[in-house]
Formats: C-alpha cells, structure tokens, sequence
C-alpha cells in the first residue's frame, strides 16, 4: 500500500553541482522518496539522479563494520572482490582496534620515513566541515602539503588559469545568469547529461530567443538546439579560440575601455594570436572560416555574452592553455563584471567547489592562501595554535604524481576518504599497482570500492543523507545538507572518523559539532567570514563572497576590481600543443572519456541505485554506426578497447554524437573500467591528466 512519510528533511542533492535543493521523505530511517525544493539553483526542479537515486544508501553492500586485512591475504592489482567473499579477504575489526591499527600503522611511517611519505586523499562528495579537518590533519598531523581530490581529475586547469589570470578560481556568474545573456557559449560540456537542471535554464534560453552557441567534438542535445554548433576536431581548442581572437582584434571589436582600464598584457596576446587568421586555423579545427567570423563577432558585440565549460576544455595536457584563451575572449571584449556575461567553469561534483575552497589542494591552505607564502602559513600556525615554522613550505604532491611516487616507493601511507582512484585515475592498472604497493592504505567510504579492495584497513562512513553538513554549488552558493537517516550498523559519520584518525597521529581535537568546524571555517576564509551557521539554518544558502556578518552575499563580481595585484586582470596567451598521444596506424582511433546522464563518477552510488541500474545497467561505449559497421559489429554487440596501457571489453553503441574515429565511453562501469586504458599524461601547470584524448585500438568481440 501507500507509504507515508513520518518525517521531511530539507537538503540538497549529493550528486552534481548544479546543487539542486530537495526535500527527502523518510520513514523507518528509509527515504521513501524525494521532492525537489525551491532552492535559488534549481526552483523545484531534479533530474533523474537527485530524483530517483537515493536507495544505494540502504543498499545491502553498505559496509557496516570497521574491516582489517586478514594476515597474509596478497593485495592483487585490479581484483575485485565479490561482496559474498569478503571475509575470505578481511576480517571484522572493533572501532578501536582498526583505528588504532590504521593510526599507528601512519605514525609510524611518518616517524620512520618522514611527513612526505604519507598522503591524504579528502573528496568532493564530502561536506566543506570533512574536507577542511581532512586537510588540518595532512597539515598538521602528516606534517606536509601532500593533500589532494578529484579536482585535480576535473577543474585544476580551470581553477589554475582563472587564479593566475583573473585572482579567483570561482565562476564570476551563476548559470542562472543565462536568462540575462544575450549570447551563450557552452563549449566542451554535455550539460543535460552532467548538470541537467542547469541546462533546462540554457534550453529555456535558446528557446527563449538568446544566441545559444554550443562548441564540442561531439553532439548533445543541447547542441540540437543551439544557434550554432561548433563540431570542431578533438584537441583543437586553442586553435580555434584563437581564431576568433584574431577576428575579434582584426575587426576592431574589442572594448578598449575595458582593456585599458582593467587589464595588463593585451600586447602580448594581441601579437601572439596574429598568426591565428580563421582561414588558417579552419583545416585545423575543421570549423570554416566564416563561421569563426560570425561567431566571434555575435560574443564581441552583444550586450552579455557569457561562457560556461566543461571537461572538455579542462582534461588535455593544454587544459589550463584552454581556459586562457576563454578568460582572454571575455577580457579583450569586456564580457565580465556584469549580469548575464562572465566566466562559468561547470562544477562537477555536488562540493568540489567547497572542498577546493576548503584547502583540499597542495598549494594552498583554505581560501586559496598559497602555501610557498611566510606570512600566510604564520597566520595559520598562529590560528591552528602551532609552534612557528611547523607548516610545510612546499606544495605537496598532486593526485597523478601520488600514485608514481607510490609506484617508486617513496610514498608509503595513503589515508582515502571517499574517493576511488583505482577507477576515476588515468592510466588505473598503474595506479592499482601503485596502491597495492603501499605498506599502509587506509580507506574510509560506505562500500567496499575496488580502492577499498586494496585496503589494509577500511572505515564504514556514512552516506550522504546520514550526516550534516555545508556544501558549496558551482554558483559559489554554500548549502546546508541535512541529516535525515542514521547511519547502518557501526557505519560512523566522516566527521568523527577523521577526529578519531587526528587523535591517533598525535592531534588534540574536540569539535562536538559541524557547526563548531563551519565556524573555525569561517574565521580562517575571509570569503565566508559572514556566513553563520544560524544564517544557514534560516536561509538554507548564502552565496559567498559574503565577508561580514549581514553581507547580502554577492552572485556576480568583479564589476570593479578583479582580486589580483593592482587590480587588473592579466591575459596570457596561448599555442597550439598536440595531445600527449595521436592516434597511429597501431591506435588509430581517439577515446574520449567522459559521463552518463544516469551514472554517477566511479558508480559506486549510482550503480547500486535501484532506478538508475536498472536504465544503464552494462558498460558501454558509443560509437559512430559507420565506424561500428566498419568493424563488423552490430549495435550492442562486444567491442574491445585497447592502448598502449590496458584493455577493456564492452557492449558496442551506434551513436552518431560522436565524430567519425572517435569513440566515446563513460568511466563508471567497474566491470570495464575504462581509465584502464586512458593516458596518465598532464598539463603542466595544472597536473590534470588528458582523460579527454588518447590513441586506441577497437576490434571487435
Ligand atoms: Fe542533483 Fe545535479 Fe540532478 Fe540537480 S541537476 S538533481 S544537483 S544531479
């Protein structure tokens, strides 16, 4: 019969940026199911994934006890255990026994080999309060900056390229914002599958009239309804970025004002993209010369003109040369500082904004206070009462350097909150082995994922509607989430995990509440010094920046200054670079990464989600029908997937959203894991890797 709820608790989606508010209708400590709230980034409106993909919180994998590797048990690259075998693998621990044994294990890898041999992975699925002890306790604990997330396999090369050139690695604009533009640029992103509450704001303004200019090797359903779209080749960016610059410039269509008034380094780039003609880069990025015209004149011209990315632009080891060019396009116009332009770099995960802000990162403590600078880490050992000169002064190791320091032994510990690099890292079968190799690996999460299969010892965490916590949504909006189930069995919530791991490395902590955490927050980042937590209960969100108590909080800056010396913003130009690997006569197709509308990441969640398994329940890649004819497969047939790296096997989809000699496959499918075969390669800068292009080989069966 009909169930009826016996409580409502308002809180946001634990899945994608868009931080879509709802409310989840329990009874018996079961959600029964969710409703969307009218929340300043989604008005009501869920998709499928924050609608019908909460049951993996109660899904019977849940881990439910603390578990420690049975003596003489061999941590096997690439395995995955069967849930039904686990105890053939572990055994079941006392809380005080596993911490313990996972503490000291740490303390004394730290004590033997030094700070720098351990390492804390945090995650942006992770409360802002988790993810700022998680990077206390690498600092102050571990005793280095070797603390890292999934930003790094997502954002970095954004946040590297807008910090450097406009002093804030946050979007200037909320996507809600495309309701006031007249042009909208969405390049490299599939929104309706990734951000699909947010792309019902851009559909309704392409319909609505506004310019929607979509750019992407591959078609999406947005780009159905764009006013062009731009397929322009895989890894041709720069090229045709540039071109439109070299129109812009050539026409006289930048706004001088602007350049003259708030910028530094026009000269340079002016010079450099004047090798750019559009009818040279048109064989490149294979888009006519005409239509890069047209293009860069309708952004130039109109009154607001924002752009809004994706991975697309961020994954190549040119990520950060990318999202240059985009901060220059909006600069050498003046397409910022006002409603309905800016720069809006899609946030991926529900808090990888938050966790970043947060301190979650090894060059910077919390509100992007760079660690190489004297008096910020003094300000730091100062408020985290630390004896003067005890901060680490280098940037620690990124996610991608991680695991080949582990490969060469020189990095020992791993503590995991949350995350799963044995399937989201490039390259994986070299991480496995990397993470394998580790004398101590410690994994806290709510299933037992093919990291924590590896594990020497695995934590049972709670699920995202089972604790309290703040989260900030790609709008810069920070977001109360609420607890609404208790966690199962001896599952514990994250926050007194990390305090328990604190104690047994030698910290004295004793935060009784999130609020107490938020707080010290708040005091420590300038950014949400006005946000209290009483605020939050009243108001659910508050947008930062928002600096003293009663600041309204504000949604689209820089109309004045942008945060960097002097004030001005800083262009700086870009060359074509070729991905680190092009296809050959051996690899002769391009593999793109990338998501499901219906899958989630690693899967971990979603793939036990009742709903959403049962839509997309096989790994598949989607190929173009006549590459797939071309290889004698027939629709859903089993293709296998090879590079220089590792291969796959996996059902064949016809699908013409990618081009011709591109293949397209989704990450979350642990049965064929995918980042087996991708290229660990990265940007310089940035330490992002290419998930976004890498030479393979497809045959089929
Ligand atoms: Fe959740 Fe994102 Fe879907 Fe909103 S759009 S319901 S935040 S997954």
């Amino acid at each position: 019969g009909l169930q009826v709820p016996d409580k409502k608790v308002e809180s946001v989606c634990p899945y994608c940026g868009v931080g879509c508010q709802l409310t989840y209708n329990i009874k018996d400590n079961k959600i029964l199911y969710v409703e969307g709230r009218d929340g300043p980034a989604n008005h009501g409106r869920l998709c499928v994934k924050g609608r019908y993909g909460f049951d993996y919180a109660s899904h019977p994998q849940r881990l439910t006890k603390p578990l420690i590797r049975k003596a003489g048990v061999p941590k096997v690259p690439g395995e995955t255990i069967d849930p039904a075998r686990v105890h053939e693998y572990f055994r079941e621990a006392s809380w005080e026994e596993a911490l313990d044994l996972a503490g000291n294990s740490l303390k004394k890898i730290r004590d033997t080999h030094g700070p720098k041999a351990l390492v804390g992975f945090g995650s942006a699925k992770g409360s802002n309060e988790e993810a700022y002890l998680f990077q206390k306790l690498v600092r102050t604990g571990f005793g280095s900056n070797n603390v890292d997330h999934c930003t790094r396999l997502c954002h970095a090369s954004s946040v590297a390229a807008l910090l450097e050139g406009i002093g804030s690695g946050a979007v200037s604009n909320p996507v809600m914002d495309v309701t006031q533009a007249d042009v909208i640029i969405v390049i490299g992103a599939n929104p309706t599958v990734n951000h699909p509450v947010a792309a019902t704001w851009m559909k309704n303004a392409a319909k609505n009239g506004k310019k929607l200019i979509v750019m992407d090797p591959r078609k999406s359903d947005l780009s159905r309804l764009a006013w062009r779209f731009l397929q322009f080749k895989p890894d041709t960016d720069v090229a045709m970025l540039n071109a439109m610059m070299h129109v812009i410039v050539h026409e006289g269509l930048v706004n001088e004002d602007f350049i003259k008034s708030r910028t530094i380094g026009y000269d340079e780039l002016k010079k450099n993209v004047e090798g750019y003609s559009p009818e040279a880069m048109a064989p490149i990025c294979g888009i006519p010369a005409e239509t890069l015209r047209e293009v860069a004149r309708t952004y130039a011209t109109s009154k607001g003109s924002m752009i809004l990315w994706g991975m697309g632009v961020s994954q190549h080891v040119h990520g950060t040369d990318n999202a240059r060019c985009l901060i220059a396009l909006a600069l050498m116009t003046g397409q910022i500082g006002r409603p309905g332009t800016g720069l809006h770099p899609l946030r991926g995960q529900n808090n990888v904004q938050g966790a970043s802000d947060a301190g979650l990162i090894p060059m910077m403590f919390p509100d992007y206070q760079k660690v190489i600078e004297p008096q910020v880490r003094a300000k730091f050992e100062q408020m985290w009462k630390l004896k003067p000169g005890t901060l680490d002064d280098k940037p620690g190791l990124t996610v991608v350097e991680v695991m080949h320091a582990a490969a060469e032994g020189k990095v020992k510990g791993l503590y995991i909150m949350g995350e799963n690099p044995a399937m989201s890292d490039p390259d994986a079968n070299h991480a496995r082995e990397a993470l394998a190799k580790l004398d101590h690996l410690v994994v806290q999460d709510i299933f037992l994922t093919e990291t924590a299969c590896l594990a020497d010892v695995v934590l049972p965490a709670s699920a995202f509607p089972e604790k309290t916590g703040t989260f900030t949504n790609t709008d810069r909006l920070v977001q109360l989430g609420r607890q609404a189930l208790q966690p199962p069995g001896d599952a514990k919530q994250d926050l007194w995990i990390i305090q328990e791991m604190a104690r047994r490395i030698g910290l004295d902590w004793n935060y009784e509440h999130v609020s107490e955490v938020f707080d010290e927050m708040r005091h420590t980042m300038p950014s949400i010094g006005g946000i209290t937590w009483d605020r939050l209960e009243r108001q659910h969100a508050v947008t930062y920046p928002c600096v003293k108590e009663g600041d309204p909080g504000t949604s689209v800056v820089f109309d004045h200054d942008f945060p960097r010396e002097g004030g001005v913003a800083r262009f700086v130009p870009a060359d074509i670079i070729p991905a680190a690997e092009r296809p050959d006569a051996e690899y002769p197709m391009v593999l793109i990464t990338g998501r499901q509308l219906e899958h989630w990441h690693t899967g971990s969640m979603t793939r036990r989600a009742g709903v959403l398994d049962a839509i997309e329940p096989d790994p598949v890649a989607l190929v173009h029908p006549l590459d797939l004819d071309a290889l004698g497969v027939q629709p859903g047939g089993l293709l296998t997937i090879e590079s220089r790296r590792g291969k796959i096997t996996l059902y064949g989809r016809a699908d013409d959203s990618s081009p011709r000699g591109a293949v397209f496959v989704p990450f979350c499918y642990y049965e064929a894991a995918i980042n087996r075969v991708t290229n660990d390669k990265f940007d310089p800068v940035a330490k992002i890797p290419e998930l976004k292009y890498c030479a393979v080989r497809v045959t089929a069966g």
